[in-house]
């Protein structure tokens, strides 16, 4: 494909060229996590080897360092995502903080009887950190439905808001179905009733050309871990007027203004909610995977596995009895499926056998899984250093799977 250098963009990931089983590896679990090209592994020795020193901390030219490549990440990350300040990027350990994080400070703002809209295919971390919300107050969560092919029911997300609405967080792209949600006409919505959005980004930030000011997202939470990046390490972008409303998250080092027995003061965003040392060396290293992207270019990333997406679900249903979860006009790429009645553990231990690496299992969306009525599937997802030639083998693995198990 134009635009695509397949070969080089492998030659950077070393890790595929081990062996499961001793058959080559073919890795479709990058939903999941992706692999991390050489760059980035490079970076994280350099910083640990070079300028290893506690950030915005010290006067002196290591910690000076140190801290110039985590605000450096900062930048970048801004730049991706188009936010308008630096002020509005917090970095956290990943999606799932960044979402507590939404919902232990912007939560503290709500009040008993007021509602929550989520959907049905919600991770758990954006379904859970409202539900212990609700335990401290009487939080109320609506519930988004879907449809037969996995895209949300929108009009039934538009009755859902009444004067109590406070929230709505919904992914922009489900994990399980790979729906790309109409996130841009969900924030629309939602602003009419002057009510803000919470994105989760999570398998949709390396995958799509995110734009939080162009979307107009009023949050946007992501994982490192899931874009060529290092574990340990995400992002919460924020709109500054809803940051600077909300009171901090964890207390600690960093976070604060002055600190007196009598009366505590907070620092300036985005530092507020920064408490304690970050992981700086994988800040570091993120703006390395960033730049990866970026060198092959995020839309032609996504046209590539758009591609091998539509050639992966054209053959798996040719295969007999394949159930395929999602099938949603915009698609990401990423397929759920069961073959028959076939259990998805029984089908993932196999290909693995086969050297073909899927995750089985609810994936941490238990009320999509009871919506589907199912109690899991088997999820193979894809990333810009899979190739065609790796879908072939992993429906001849499938063909073979299913002739075993009959
Ligand atoms: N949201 C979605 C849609 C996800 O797919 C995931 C992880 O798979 C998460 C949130 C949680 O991400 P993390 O575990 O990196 O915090």
């Amino acid at each position: 494909m134009e635009g695509i250098d397949i070969a080089h963009i492998r030659s950077q990931f070393p890790i595929l060229n081990r062996t499961v089983w001793n058959k080559p590896l073919v890795y479709l679990d990058s939903a999941a996590t992706s692999f991390t090209p050489q760059c980035v592994v490079d970076e994280i020795t350099r910083v640990y080897t070079t300028c290893k020193a506690n950030v915005h901390r010290g006067v002196h030219s290591l910690s000076q360092e140190a801290t110039d490549l985590q605000e450096a990440t900062r930048e970048c990350v801004r730049e991706f995502i188009n936010a308008s300040s630096t002020q509005e990027i917090i970095f956290t350990r990943g999606t799932t903080e960044a979402i507590n994080l939404v919902s232990s400070s912007y939560g503290r703002l709500l009040e008993n009887g007021d509602e929550i809209i989520v959907t049905t295919m919600e991770h758990h971390a954006n379904i859970v950190p409202w539900q212990l919300l609700g335990s401290r107050k009487r939080i109320i969560l609506r519930v988004v439905p879907i449809k037969k092919d996995g895209t949300l029911d929108l009009e039934a997300y538009q009755s859902l808001f009444n004067e109590r609405t406070k929230l709505v967080a919904v992914c922009h792209v489900s994990n399980v179905l790979g729906t790309v949600n109409p996130i841009k006409d969900i924030i629309k919505e939602a602003h009419q009733y002057n009510v803000p959005v919470l994105v989760d980004g999570a398998q949709a930030i390396s995958h799509i050309k995110v734009d939080v000011q162009d979307l107009d997202a009023d949050f946007y939470a992501f994982s490192a871990h899931k874009m060529y990046g290092p574990t340990g390490v995400g992002v919460l972008y924020g709109k500054k007027h809803l940051l600077k409303m909300m009171p901090p998250y964890q207390g600690g080092g960093e976070m604060i203004g002055t600190v007196d027995f009598k009366k505590t003061t907070y620092a300036e965003l985005p530092f507020k909610f920064e408490a304690g040392t970050p992981d700086f060396v994988g800040i570091a290293a993120f703006k390395k995977a960033i730049e990866f992207m970026q060198s092959i270019g995020i839309e032609n990333i996504a046209a590539y596995e758009h591609e091998l997406l539509a050639y992966a679900t054209a053959e798996m249903e040719k295969i007999p009895n394949m159930r395929i979860f999602g099938t949603a006009p915009q698609k990401s790429g990423v397929v759920s499926f069961l073959i028959g009645n076939e259990h998805h553990y029984d089908l993932g231990m196999l290909l693995d056998k086969l050297g073909v690496e899927v995750r089985t299992g609810h994936h941490c969306a238990q009320p999509l899984m009871h919506a589907l009525s199912i109690e899991g599937t088997v999820r193979a997802s894809f990333a810009a250093y899979n190739t065609r030639e790796e879908i072939d083998v992993f429906i001849a693995a499938l063909k073979r799977v299913s002739a075993m198990l009959g």
